[in-house]
């Protein structure tokens, strides 16, 4: 009798105590939330006003456009909201500070977004542009020199015995921190976001009748990687809009969700042999059909969430 009763008098402490703590949890919970909500709205207030003049350490949860521009003889990054740049300090993969110095974007020359240690292309990377040849069953890479890079708005050089230059619209990935034989999972978390490029391409180098032993000048002549005019973070990169325009006409129009192989599988790739490191940027391959430039032509490469990024061919 007694010992039936100490049980019933258990079973009631113990329910008592589990409801407590179960309580107790979901408080613990509805505070967590209520701390995330209240940071991410603060985080979502406009930057350049909340923290231009503290110099704190820029927040990286939200998309966030980042130029390199010069002014004078100054070249620094920035921070584009609107036309405005609120120009930082310090490492653009290490926490950059904002700082109080603003400039209008149309009184700046816009750069290269970064200056990459290497950049790494990918070739064959949709169907419509590889047509009937056979599908690669890894990403072909191959390298440009960081000397063909070119400025937005700055323009592209056709060699003078060039007879065959195309442009070439596509995604260019951004990397953000050293990445040696990471997984794709993994991959995600070192890319620092995405920009536009333009991956100029001299076909009759390439494998036409003046075809060389290596892409270095079909892919690598001056002037033949465009890229900007912003690196773009917390973007879905997996399904952006790319077009280019050839003097205004549309040229190439293609979702990046048809890449054959996608950002994470790319870095994931070449990572499993060269490493990765902060700033190198990745061109992920171009749709559809190209066609050749000429001297007085503009193109552009317009990708959904990033901008467009024009050029002059002289
Ligand atoms: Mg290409």
């Amino acid at each position: 009798m007694v010992a039936s009763r100490l049980r019933g008098l258990w079973a009631f402490l113990e329910h008592a105590h589990n409801a407590l703590a179960a309580s107790l949890l979901r408080g613990l919970c509805a505070f967590d939330i209520l701390q995330h909500m209240t940071r991410r709205t603060l985080l979502a207030a406009p930057l350049a006003l909340s923290q231009a003049q503290s110099g704190v350490p820029l927040a990286q949860e939200q998309s966030q456009r980042y130029v390199r521009f010069r002014r004078g003889s100054a070249i620094a990054y920035g921070l584009l909201d609107g036309d405005t740049i609120t120009e930082l300090r310090g490492d653009l993969f290490n926490s950059p500070k904002a700082t109080a110095t603003k400039h209008k974007l149309a009184a700046v020359k816009l750069l290269a977004p970064c200056v990459p240690p290497k950049v790494i292309a990918v070739g064959l990377n949709y169907k419509s542009h590889i047509g009937n040849r056979p599908a690669p069953k890894v990403p072909e890479i191959f390298y440009k020199p960081v000397t063909c890079l070119t400025n937005p708005g700055d323009p592209i050089r056709i060699p003078e015995d060039s007879r065959n230059t195309h442009y070439e619209g596509e995604l260019v990935i951004v990397i953000g921190k050293p990445a040696s034989r990471v997984s794709a999972a993994e991959a995600r978390t070192v890319i620092f976001g995405v920009t536009c490029g333009n991956d100029v391409s001299e076909r009759d180098w390439q494998g036409g009748p003046e075809k060389d032993l290596q892409w270095w000048r079909a892919k690598g002549a001056d002037t033949f990687g465009p890229l900007g005019p912003a690196i773009v973070t917390g973007l879905d990169y997996g399904k952006l809009l790319l077009q280019t325009r050839l003097n205004g006409e549309v040229v190439q129009k293609q979702f990046t969700s048809d890449l054959l192989f996608d950002c994470p599988a790319i870095v994931s790739f070449v990572s499993r042999y060269v490493s990765l490191t902060a700033g190198d940027v990745i061109y992920t391959g171009t749709p559809g059909a190209t066609r050749k430039m000429k001297a007085g032509d503009v193109v552009e490469v317009e990708i959904e969430g990033i901008g467009t990024l024009k050029n002059p061919v002289a």
